[in-house]
């Protein structure tokens, strides 16, 4: 068997903190993959189960649970290794219950059921979003593929992501711009931080809906406490705004006034023009 600090220390590389990962000796191999020369870990998973998977059956003896062999090299994508792609292979132990006569395989925390990426490599790839990198380039760097980074992206929106601990700018500007290809809805949703004159956030999508959910993850008294909003005149954020910020005073800001006005102008040039060609 492999020495307790050996099995820490590689539990410590690859981040796991379940207890009931164990790591074999000669448990490491560097082989190709897909390849890619990648470091290859076996370990497995195993415990003895407080009750059935399948009907909740409470376990207390053989009578019970017993085990059932294992699934075999069940592949995790982890964080990579000093540079290195890795892969964890899982053996996860077996059971099956006497009660239901249904089998079922061992659990960890370290990666969702039925899933192959790390939930660590799903936090990395969450931060580099975050940082604004490309969906390839994320996808590179972690070692999946952009379906995967594009699945967790759209799960972000759902999460309780929020900057700064949580708290707003004083005086918040929002505008809409042209975004990169990946974008939901073709424009994006710029988020600008007035007092200090920076970008608070970029969003991929200026759909009112996705909007209101992202400032929806901060508090209401941190909304209230935003005394400005300078923005275009587009009526849809102007309602949306109101609702989300109670206290705030909208200012129209200048640069879509000065874009109103020659619209407004424009338009009723072509009115006056249409209207003398009828006449
Ligand atoms: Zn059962």
């Amino acid at each position: 068997m492999i020495c307790l600090t050996q099995y820490n220390y590689i539990k410590d590389i690859l981040n796991i903190k379940d207890v009931n990962v164990y790591f074999n000796e000669n448990c490491l191999e560097i082989s190709e993959y897909k390849g890619v020369n990648t470091k290859i870990f076996h370990g497995y998973l195993s415990y003895i189960p407080t009750h059935c998977d399948r009907c909740g059956h409470v376990n207390n003896g053989h009578e019970d649970i017993i085990a059932w062999g294992w699934k075999k090299n069940c592949k995790v994508k982890v964080t990579k290794v000093c540079g290195y792609n890795a892969i964890l292979l899982l053996d996860k132990k077996r059971f099956k219950c006497n009660h239901c006569g249904k089998t079922f395989t061992a659990r960890t925390n370290f990666v969702d059921f039925h899933k192959q990426i790390s939930n660590d490599t799903k936090l990395n790839i969450t931060l580099d979003l975050i940082h604004k990198g490309t969906e390839k380039d994320i996808a590179r760097n972690n070692n999946v593929s952009t379906n995967t980074v594009n699945r967790i992206l759209h799960n972000i929106s759902e999460d309780k992501l929020v900057k700064r601990q949580g708290h707003l700018p004083k005086i918040i500007g929002i505008d809409e711009f042209k975004g990169p290809k990946d974008t939901i809805s073709k424009m994006a949703f710029i988020i600008v931080d007035e007092e200090n004159k920076n970008i608070f956030d970029l969003l991929n999508s200026r759909k009112t809906k996705d909007i209101k959910n992202y400032f929806k993850r901060y508090s209401k008294r941190q909304r209230d406490k935003v005394k400005f909003i300078t923005m275009d005149l587009y009526k849809p954020y102007y309602k949306l705004m109101k609702n989300l910020f109670r206290n705030a005073i909208i200012v129209p800001d200048r640069f879509h006034i000065v874009l109103q006005i020659r619209n407004a102008l424009d338009s009723t040039r072509i009115i006056n023009l249409t209207l003398t060609i009828l006449n």
